[in-house]
C-alpha cells in the first residue's frame, strides 16, 4: 500500500494521492566501479558514453557532485530528498548506460548482482521502493531468465532497458526472448534514453546536443519506431513497453506516422516496412505507457494525455537528475479533476507495476 506523504508545499497535510515517481535511477557501487574503468581505459568506442557518464561521474561540478552521490544512495538520503518533496514512492531503474556497455560476460553478471542489490532495498524500504530488473541484452537468453529471476524470485516490477545495446535495437529478432519473458511474466519493459550510438552522434555532439537536452529523446523514439515498423507488437500484442519524457516527442507525430507509414507500405518502397497489423498511433495508444520525467510541463502533459489516452500518463521525477521541487508544485497543479490526479500520480503506476 503506498501512503500519501505532504510535501514542503502541502503545508504539513497530506495529499489526496500518493505520488509515485516512475523513472528514478540509481547505481550500485560496483557498477559505478566498472563504469569508472571503462572511462579511464577508454575501453569501448562510444563517444557518447565518455560524454554522458565521463561527465557526470568525473566532474567535480555542483550538479555532477550532487548527481554522483545521490545515483548510490538507495537509503536515508534519498528518502529525506523524497520526504522534502513528497514523493512517496520510487520505481528505482539502473542509470543509462547501465550494464549495456560491457562484454556480455561483464554484462551478465553486473546486471543479477545489481538486482540482488536493488531487491535489498526494497525489501529494506517496501512501502518506498519498488524496482525495474537490470538485464544484458547483449545475452539475450539470459537476460530473459534474468528477467524472470527478478519477478518471479526477488519481486522486482519489469525491466529498465537504456535504449541501444552496443548500437543494437530491440527490434532485431535475436533479443525477443526478452520480449516473450516479459509478455508472459506481465511485466513492463521501461526503455530509457541513452546517448545515440557512434554512427548517429557526430552531429548532436558538436554542438552539446547528445544527451538529455535532445539528442536522448531523437535517440529513444527511434528505438521506440524500430520496434513498431519492425513487428514486435504484431508478435507480442500483449508487451507493454513504458517511455519517459512524455514519449520522446513520439505523441506529436501520430497523424504522420500513419500518413507515411500507410504511403510507404502501399508503395512497397522498403523491403524493411511490411504491413502491420494495427496503425503506427494504435501501438502507441496500446502497447505503450508513459511517463513525465523532466515535462513537468502543463500544454505538454494535457496534450499527450488527449492523444494517447488519459489513462497512459503518469508522473515521474528523474531523480536525481531531475531534482526540482517547483515541479512537484506544477504537477500538482494540473487542471485534472481528483480521480484523474489520483490516477496520473498513483493509480496508473500501481496498475502498470503491479505495487
Ligand atoms: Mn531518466
Amino acid at each position: 500500500m503506498v501512503t500519501p506523504i505532504p510535501a514542503a508545499h502541502d503545508g504539513g497535510v497530506a495529499p489526496p494521492y500518493a505520488r509515485i515517481a516512475t523513472e528514478e535511477a540509481f547505481m550500485t557501487r560496483d557498477v559505478y566501479a566498472a563504469t569508472r574503468r571503462v572511462i579511464e581505459e577508454h575501453a569501448i568506442d562510444d563517444p557518447g558514453f565518455y560524454a554522458l557518464q565521463g561527465h557526470y561521474l568525473t566532474s567535480t561540478s555542483e550538479r555532477s557532485t550532487f548527481i554522483a552521490s545521490r545515483l548510490q544512495d538507495l537509503g536515508d538520503r534519498r528518502i529525506a530528498d523524497m520526504d522534502a518533496t513528497g514523493i512517496s514512492m520510487q520505481i528505482l531503474g539502473l542509470t543509462a548506460p547501465g550494464v549495456q556497455i560491457f562484454d556480455a560476460e561483464t554484462a551478465v553478471s553486473l546486471a543479477a548482482a545489481t538486482n540482488d542489490e536493488l531487491a535489498e532495498a526494497c525489501r529494506r524500504h517496501p512501502d518506498r521502493f519498488a524496482g525495474l530488473a537490470t538485464i544484458a541484452p547483449q545475452a539475450p537468453a539470459k537476460a530473459a531468465e534474468e528477467l524472470s529471476r527478478a519477478v518471479t524470485q526477488l519481486g522486482l516490477k519489469g525491466a529498465m532497458i537504456n535504449s541501444h545495446t552496443r548500437g543494437e535495437y530491440l527490434d532485431d529478432p535475436k533479443f525477443w526472448d526478452i520480449f516473450e519473458a516479459a509478455q508472459s511474466l506481465g511485466v513492463p519493459v521501461y526503455i530509457h534514453p541513452v546517448t545515440p550510438p557512434p554512427n548517429m552522434i557526430g552531429p548532436f555532439l558538436e554542438r552539446g546536443l547528445e544527451g538529455a537536452i535532445f539528442g536522448f529523446a531523437v535517440e529513444t523514439a527511434l528505438h521506440m519506431m524500430r520496434l513498431i515498423v519492425g513487428g514486435v507488437f504484431d508478435r507480442f500484442p500483449d508487451l507493454t513497453i513504458t517511455v519517459g519524457h512524455l514519449g520522446e516527442g513520439l505523441p506529436f507525430w501520430l497523424y504522420r506516422l500513419d500518413y507515411m507509414h500507410k504511403a510507404s507500405v502501399t508503395a512497397k518502397r522498403y523491403e524493411a516496412m511490411q504491413p502491420l497489423q494495427r496503425k503506427v498511433s494504435d501501438y502507441l495508444k496500446e502497447n505503450f505507457f508513459y511517463t513525465t520525467s523532466g515535462m513537468p510541463w502543463e500544454p505538454a502533459i494535457l496534450y499527450t494525455r488527449s492523444v494517447v489516452g488519459a489513462d497512459r500518463v503518469m508522473y515521474a521525477m528523474d531523480y536525481p537528475y531531475e531534482y526540482v521541487a517547483e515541479e512537484v508544485v506544477m504537477s500538482d497543479a494540473l487542471p485534472l479533476d481528483a480521480e484523474e490526479k489520483r490516477a496520473f500520480f498513483q493509480g496508473i503506476a500501481e496498475k502498470v507495476f503491479s505495487l
